[in-house]
C-alpha cells in the first residue's frame, strides 16, 4: 500500500493519473475532467493520514468529516457540507440478517433504487457549482451497464448548463431500468446501443479523449471513473462501520458485489483512511476476470458475457487501475489484500429463491451474489461480523426475481414515479462515429 504522508492544513491536495503522463491538478478541476488527458485514472497524489474518525454524526457529517482532506484548498471547499447534506439526504441503514453477526447495508433507499445514486447525487451537486455562471453548456457523457445512467439522470435532471448523453446496451438491461433511463426526457438523452456495455464504455472513452471534439462540445463523465462518484461512497462504507464498531467495538468485515470496481475501490480507500472496516471481499457474477486474478492467476479484460446480475457485466474493471496504484504496482501485496469469488445465474437464482423460501428475505441478482459469497465463507468458518453490501432493490429487477418466489415485488414509491412517466431512447450503432455525430449535433 503507498506510504500516506500527512498534508499541511494549508496544502492543495493534489490529483495525478494512473498512468503518470498528465499534470497534477486540483479535485474540482480532476471532477470537471473524469478521464485524466492521458486516459488514465485521476488519484490523489498521497493518501490522507489515516485518522480518528467520529462515530454518531449523521450520514451527511461522516461524509464531510470523511472528504475534507480531499477539499483542502479547492474552490469547492466552502461548500462540501452542504453538497453532503443535498447528496446523502436518504438512509442507509445497516440491518442484521438472520444468524448472528450478519448484516445487510443498504445502499438503495435513493430516488433510483440503486446505490449509484449517492455517488450521482454527489458528483451533480460538484459539477452544477462549478458550472455556475458558465457560458457555455457541459454535456454529461455516460456509459451504463443498467443503474448508472438512471442515477446520473436523475441527478442531473433540469440542472441548468448541463446536458446528459446516456448510452446503454441495447436488450441488456431490465426493462424497469430501460424505463428509468429514457422517462427524463428535457436535459437527459438516452441512447440505446447496438452492443456491449463493454462497447458503450469504449466509446464513451474515445469521447473524452477527443479534445478535437471537446474544443466544440465541453464534455465531462459521470462514469464510476470520476472521483466525483468514488470518493463520496466511502461516506457509507464509514457511517455503517463506524456505527458497528462504536457499538461493538469491532470491526466490519464486507462482501461487496463487484463490477467496475467503483463501490469496492471506495470501501478500501475507506479503510486506508482508517475506517473500522476488517476484511474485504469481492463479489462477481459469472464474468470473473477479478477472481481469477486473485487465485493467482494474470490479470486478463475480457469481453463481458451477459448475466442475470446485468449491473456488474463487466469483462475490463476500470477501477483496477486505481487498485495497481493503491498498491503501488506490487502484485503480491495486491493479491493477499482481498478475496474474490464469481457467483453463476444458476445459483444467484437458487440465492434468491432459498433466502425468500427460509427467511423473507428478498435480494436483488447483485446482492445474491455476495449473500452466496457470505453464506460460502461463513460455511468454511469465517469468524466475526460481517455485512453484505445491498446495491439495488429487488423491484429494479422483477424480471428475475419474481418468477423466483412466486409473486409481486413491491415497487417503492420513488421507482414507481419515474415508471408512470413515457419513455423514449434513441437507436445508436456501437461505433465511435455515430457518438460523435450524437454530441455534436442536436
Ligand atoms: C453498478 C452496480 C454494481 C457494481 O458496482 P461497481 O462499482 O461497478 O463494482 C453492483 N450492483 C448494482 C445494482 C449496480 O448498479
Amino acid at each position: 500500500m503507498l506510504n500516506p504522508s500527512p498534508l499541511l492544513d494549508t496544502e492543495l491536495m493534489q490529483f495525478v493519473s494512473t498512468r503518470g503522463h498528465a499534470p497534477a491538478v486540483g479535485l474540482s478541476a480532476a471532477i470537471a475532467a473524469g478521464l485524466a488527458p492521458d486516459g488514465g485514472l485521476y488519484v490523489p497524489d498521497v493518501l490522507p493520514a489515516p485518522r480518528e474518525l467520529q462515530a454518531g454524526a449523521t450520514l451527511a457529517g461522516t461524509a464531510a468529516d470523511l472528504l475534507a482532506p480531499f477539499f483542502e484548498g479547492d474552490p469547492l471547499q466552502d461548500a462540501l457540507p452542504e453538497i453532503c447534506r443535498e447528496a446523502f439526504d436518504f438512509p442507509v441503514p445497516l440491518r442484521p440478517l438472520g444468524r448472528d453477526g450478519d448484516h445487510v447495508l443498504e445502499l438503495f433507499h435513493g430516488p433510483t433504487a440503486a446505490f449509484k445514486d449517492i455517488g450521482a447525487r454527489f458528483l451533480a451537486g460538484t459539477l452544477s457549482r462549478l458550472q455556475a455562471g458558465k457560458g457555455r453548456d457541459l454535456t454529461i457523457v455516460v456509459a451504463t451497464s443498467g443503474d448508472t445512467g438512471a442515477a446520473v439522470a436523475a441527478a442531473f435532471h433540469r440542472q441548468p448548463g448541463v446536458r446528459v448523453v446516456v448510452l446503454y446496451p441495447d436488450g441488456r438491461v431490465s426493462p424497469r431500468q430501460a424505463h428509468q433511463l429514457g422517462c427524463f426526457g428535457d436535459n437527459i438523452q438516452a441512447l440505446r446501443v447496438a452492443g456491449s456495455f463493454d462497447d458503450c464504455q469504449a466509446m464513451v472513452k474515445q469521447a473524452l479523449a477527443d479534445t478535437d471534439l471537446q474544443a466544440q462540445v465541453p464534455l465531462s463523465s459521470a462514469n464510476s471513473i470520476s472521483l466525483g462518484r468514488l470518493l463520496p461512497q466511502m461516506s457509507y462504507y464509514a457511517h455503517a462501520a463506524l456505527t458497528h464498531h462504536a457499538r461493538t467495538r469491532r470491526r466490519l468485515n464486507l462482501v461487496v458485489p463487484t463490477g467496475n470496481l467503483g463501490n469496492a475501490m471506495a470501501a478500501v480507500l475507506a479503510r486506508a483512511l482508517g475506517v473500522p472496516i476488517g476484511q474485504l471481499v469481492l463479489a462477481t457474477n459469472a464474468n470473473a476476470v477479478l477472481p481469477a486474478y486473485f487465485n493467482g492467476g494474470d490479470y486478463q479484460p475480457q469481453a463481458s458475457v451477459a448475466t442475470v446480475a446485468n449491473a456488474m457485466d463487466v469483462g475490463a474493471p476500470s477501477n483496477f487501475e486505481r487498485l495497481r496504484w493503491l498498491y503501488a504496482e506490487d502484485d503480491g501485496e495486491l493479491r493477499a489484500a482481498f478475496r474474490a469469488f464469481a457467483v453463476d445465474d444458476v445459483t444467484i437464482r437458487a440465492t434468491i429463491a432459498s433466502a425468500h423460501a427460509s427467511s423473507g428475505e428478498l435480494f436483488c441478482p447483485h446482492t445474491a451474489t455476495a449473500v452466496k459469497v457470505l453464506q460460502d465463507l461463513r460455511a468454511r468458518g469465517a469468524k466475526g461480523d460481517w455485512a453484505v453490501v445491498s446495491t439495488a432493490h429487488p423491484a429494479k429487477f422483477e424480471a428475475v426475481v419474481e418468477p423466483l418466489i412466486g409473486e409481486s415485488v413491491q415497487v417503492p414509491p420513488a421507482l414507481d414515479a419515474l415508471l408512470q412517466r413515457p419513455a423514449h431512447a434513441e437507436p445508436l450503432a456501437a461505433d465511435y462515429a455515430a457518438l460523435r455525430e450524437v454530441l455534436l449535433h442536436r
